[in-house]
């Protein structure tokens, strides 16, 4: 069963709680999930999510989107992560990709608009393709090969793990021009010659994300749709916005799914069942929380202000990236004791919860890479996501 069809199992009165008084205050969103349909698999859900009108959300309004700011999208991502976490895993890697589009469009007001227009118009999808097998601890290189062509380049390598594999019309990914120490940013169209989708990721939880293998054999690349290029370890404007965009949708996205978690163990106290140490484990884990939301709006509303930018932003975002990992372990340590064996129980949905909260440790920049980033920003030294530089 996936996550999604598991969706059934919010009970009515968990959104006037008062616990979730306190969490979902300050988080705003005109967007609601609608529920999952029984037996949907994780790639219809993504698809209907995506058509009611998911895939829009960040593109600007003047271009047929609903122009939701980084923190209207991140209350939405929230309120996905809470309803079914693998698809909000899935749709954060859109969101976050178009989200950097729309952003990008701001910034230079070039044609990339008309990309915007065609995803608000057809509700289309696009993944983003970084990982590659063996691990990606650095997420700004790749081992994908770009051979240069008179349109163009010729894409070879494989990327995985890949949400949105068979759901998406446009991949994000990265490559390596051939001969260069330059990476370019790309979107590719996922029904190029040459583009396939070869396996699903094994996982243990986020299991109805559409997370699968592609493989890239000689796809044909229009100059065009070639958005960046630069040396691998440079830092700037995009990756500064794209990191912002991708920490504070990651943070709102297990937000949810930690408030659906948390959900689980109040309903579990209350009434005659409620009794200290129980009570002090939920206030621990609550104000975890409440302080990791707190970090994610605020994130997303100085971004948006212009109180924090360039280098400042970056480490900040990869701090926030960090802590998230951080306080899903602390939420899981304090309602492990009140949740009890459910929480290892097979078929259970706390158990659910627990295993898609894992993933949280699996999301760039590598865990191996973010305080060194943010100590090297501190100390005056280039933010580096190369673990051995
Ligand atoms: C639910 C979910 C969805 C995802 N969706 C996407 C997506 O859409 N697009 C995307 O680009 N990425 C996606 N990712 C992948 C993510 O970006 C990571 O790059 C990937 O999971 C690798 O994580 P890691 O913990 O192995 O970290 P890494 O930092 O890559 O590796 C950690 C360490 O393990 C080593 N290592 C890793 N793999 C191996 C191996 N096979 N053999 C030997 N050593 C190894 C590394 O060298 C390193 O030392 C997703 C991850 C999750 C959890």
């Amino acid at each position: 069963m996936t996550t999604a069809a598991m969706d059934g199992a919010r009970h009515p009165g968990d959104d006037e709680a008062p616990h979730r008084v306190l969490l979902d205050a300050g988080w705003s969103t005109a967007w609601r999930p609608a529920p999952a349909r029984e037996g949907t698999t994780g790639a219809e859900r993504v698809r209907e999510l995506a058509a009611g009108g998911y895939a829009a959300l960040p593109v600007p309004e003047e271009f047929g989107g609903a122009g939701a700011s980084l923190a209207e999208v991140a209350a939405a991502q929230r309120a996905l992560g809470t309803a079914d976490p693998s698809a909000a895993v899935a749709l954060n890697m859109h969101a976050f990709t178009v989200g950097l589009m729309a952003d990008y469009w701001q910034r230079h007001r070039d044609t990339s608009w008309m990309l915007l227009e065609g995803i608000a118009r057809t509700g289309a999808l696009v993944a983003s393709a970084f990982a590659e097998p063996g691990g990606s601890p650095n997420f700004m290189s790749s081992r994908s090969e770009a051979v240069p062509t008179t349109k163009g380049y010729r894409v070879t390598g494989t990327k995985y793990p890949c949400s949105l594999a068979t759901t998406a019309t446009l991949v994000c990914l990265t490559a390596r021009v051939a001969g260069t120490d330059e990476t370019i940013l790309a979107l590719c169209p996922r029904s190029s010659p040459g583009l396939t989708v070869e396996g699903e990721w094994p996982s243990l939880g986020m299991t109805g994300s559409d997370t699968a293998r592609l493989v890239l054999r000689d796809v044909e690349l229009d100059d065009r749709l070639v958005f960046h290029r630069g040396p691998a370890d440079v830092i700037d404007d995009n990756v500064v916005s794209g990191m912002v965009w991708f920490a504070v949708l990651l943070s709102a996205t297990y937000h949810g799914v930690l408030g659906a978690l948390l959900d689980e163990a109040y309903r579990q106290v209350t009434g005659a069942g409620a009794y200290g140490p129980r009570t002090a484990l939920l206030g621990r884990a609550t104000r975890e929380l409440l302080t990791l939301g707190g970090a994610c709006r605020q994130l997303a509303a100085d971004v948006t202000s212009g109180a924090i930018a360039g280098r400042a932003a970056l480490a900040a975002a990869v701090g926030l990236r960090a802590s998230l990992s951080d306080t899903r372990d602390r939420v899981l340590g304090a309602v492990t004791p009140v949740i009890g064996s459910r929480l290892y129980g097979r078929g259970q949905r706390a158990a659910h919860l627990l295993v898609d909260s894992l993933a949280v440790h699996h999301h760039p920049p590598s865990l191996l890479t973010c305080d060194e980033a943010v100590g090297a920003f501190c100390t005056g030294r280039e933010i580096s996501f190369d673990p051995a530089g």
